[in-house]
């Protein structure tokens, strides 16, 4: 039986992901390949979940009054590539072709800006929660895809707190990193498995 993959990367798209196009992004410098993997938390307001607010922010359509706390992120203009809900749905803002603006001062292995070289996946959630089992399902999934098509990120995963110490603490004391990790291992053995069968 052919693997379907629930996810899939066409033209710098994620075939599986709702599109929600942000105006916050620009080119890559030119040549750049995609190197490294972003992985971060994010909730509006803060630890509170719902309500499309991490949306309207990415989209910069916020209704900048509707919570005391906006106010001390109102005019920012950013985005990631991905947003992972807490029901697990995948939100695709900015196309991998192009550069999100999720990073900030950041550097990986020397090399700095890493918005020019990586794909950031936001996980609706905070650092003094536990993320849903179905996000790490769809993490894993979204993330097989995207080693797939971008075979550099293979051995390159970072938190935001590792490429922007001090600075940054997602995505926090709660990602289990050891269980996304085996995930994302069994996954690939499976798919790897189905594909010499299907020789
Ligand atoms: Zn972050």
């Amino acid at each position: 039986m052919q693997h379907v993959p629930s996810f899939q990367v066409v033209e710098g798209q994620l075939q599986g992901a709702r599109q929600v196009p942000s105006p916050n992004f620009n080119a890559r410098p030119t040549d750049q390949e995609i190197q490294l993997l972003v992985i971060h938390n994010i909730s509006l307001p803060p630890s509170q979940f719902g309500g499309g607010y991490i949306e309207q922010f990415f989209q910069n359509q916020m209704d900048w009054s509707q919570h005391p706390y906006f106010q001390t992120i109102q005019g920012l203009q950013v985005s990631a590539h991905l947003l992972i809900l807490r029901t697990g749905e995948v939100l695709q803002f900015v196309n991998f072709a192009d550069r999100a603006w999720h990073a900030g001062r950041s550097s990986y292995l020397a090399q700095p800006e890493c918005n020019d070289y990586s794909i950031g996946i936001e996980l609706e959630g905070s650092d003094d929660l536990p993320f849903e089992t179905a996000q790490y399902q769809s993490l894993v999934q979204v993330v097989h895809s995207l080693q797939q098509a971008y075979p550099s990120i293979q051995q390159h995963i970072a938190g935001h707190s590792d490429i922007a110490p001090g600075r940054k603490t997602d995505p926090g004391p709660y990602f289990d990193w050891q269980y996304f990790r085996e995930q994302l291992s069994q996954l690939k053995a499976s798919t790897s498995q189905e594909k010499l069968i299907n020789q």
